[in-house]
């Protein structure tokens, strides 16, 4: 993991754009909390089909009002070339430089898949649109998108992606650590030499966890289902668990020179700030 030690750490936060007043409110106080932690950046996810447009592009504002960068994410699937152009300028004219493209997942029942197709598809058009404006990230898998045909298309699909003008990668979580440094040198064998910063799921809700790890194709180890099926309601002990399992993993990552964190905080600061402590970060 040569290229990947090169570089200062890079820490970043993800959230979720907030539905309600109620998520509005819980969220600045996640914000403010996570803020002293002094993050590189926050990041704020994006709806397939522009559904959350809005209010990525709120979360956003607000973030940066209060002197934080933020990183919209943008997803083309159900998109014309048309509303993603003007989505992109909007987040341009407002100052915003960092960007983060994504594919993203057709909802059930929607048939239009969207004038562009793949990820790089939308890095591309992103750059001939604005240029070297924004700083693009794109999402990597160590453990395989789960639509990929063979492991080695998924790296293509990677290469494709950072050829196409990506600056970075965050991955997919996941807890083994092998996979990922698995995937960096091979990542870095096919001539990929952007920073791939691992993405990080704190463990809170099993039940949760193991329907978004069965959808997205993130592996739960067996001895960790296992340990964790066994609490069954006693959140304390999932959390205590999750706490320890979690710390390890990244302090394997970054000891073994990972460019960084992705926290994915669920619009929570409680396991995140807990994270940092433990890692004495
Ligand atoms: P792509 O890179 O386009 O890959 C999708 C699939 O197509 C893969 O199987 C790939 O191997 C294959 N593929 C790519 N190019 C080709 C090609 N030329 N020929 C054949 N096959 C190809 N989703 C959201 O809706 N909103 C978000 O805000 C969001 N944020 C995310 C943030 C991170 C860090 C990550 C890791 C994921 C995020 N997702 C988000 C989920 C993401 O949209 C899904 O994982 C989606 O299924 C794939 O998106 P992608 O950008 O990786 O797609």
């Amino acid at each position: 993991m040569k290229t990947q030690i090169e570089r200062p750490k890079l820490f970043s936060f993800e959230f979720f754009p907030p539905k309600s007043p109620e998520g509005i409110e819980k969220l600045r106080a996640t914000r403010k909390q996570l803020a002293q932690l002094n993050p590189a950046f926050f990041s704020v996810t994006y709806g397939a089909g522009g559904s959350t447009r809005d209010g990525t592009l709120s979360t956003v504002l607000e973030i940066r009002k209060d002197g934080h960068e933020a990183a919209p994410h943008i997803s083309c699937v159900a998109s014309t070339k048309q509303s993603l152009r003007e989505v992109i300028r909007q987040y341009k004219d407002n100052g915003i430089k960092r960007i983060v493209a994504l594919r993203g997942d057709m909802p059930s029942g929607l048939a239009m898949a969207g004038e562009l197709r793949y990820a790089s598809d939308l890095v591309r058009f992103i750059r001939e649109d604005t240029g070297d404006w924004f700083h693009v990230e794109v999402a990597a898998y160590p453990e395989y998108h789960p639509q990929a045909r063979k492991a080695q298309d998924d790296l293509r699909a990677f290469k494709a992606k950072v050829e196409a003008g990506a600056d970075a990668a965050i991955t997919q979580y996941f807890y083994n650590p092998d996979a990922y440094f698995h995937f960096v040198e091979q990542a870095e064998a096919m001539g990929i030499d952007v920073p791939i910063v691992p993405g990080i799921m704190p463990i809170n809700n099993f039940a949760q966890l193991a329907r978004f790890s069965d959808a997205c194709g993130a592996e739960i180890p067996r001895w960790m289902r296992l340990k964790l099926e066994g609490y069954g309601d006693d959140s304390a002990s999932i959390k205590a668990f999750g706490m320890d399992v979690v710390t390890d993993l990244c302090d394997k990552l970054l000891a073994s020179g990972a460019p960084g964190l992705h926290i994915y905080t669920m619009n929570m600061a409680g396991p995140a700030s807990t994270l940092w402590q433990r890692l004495g970060l």
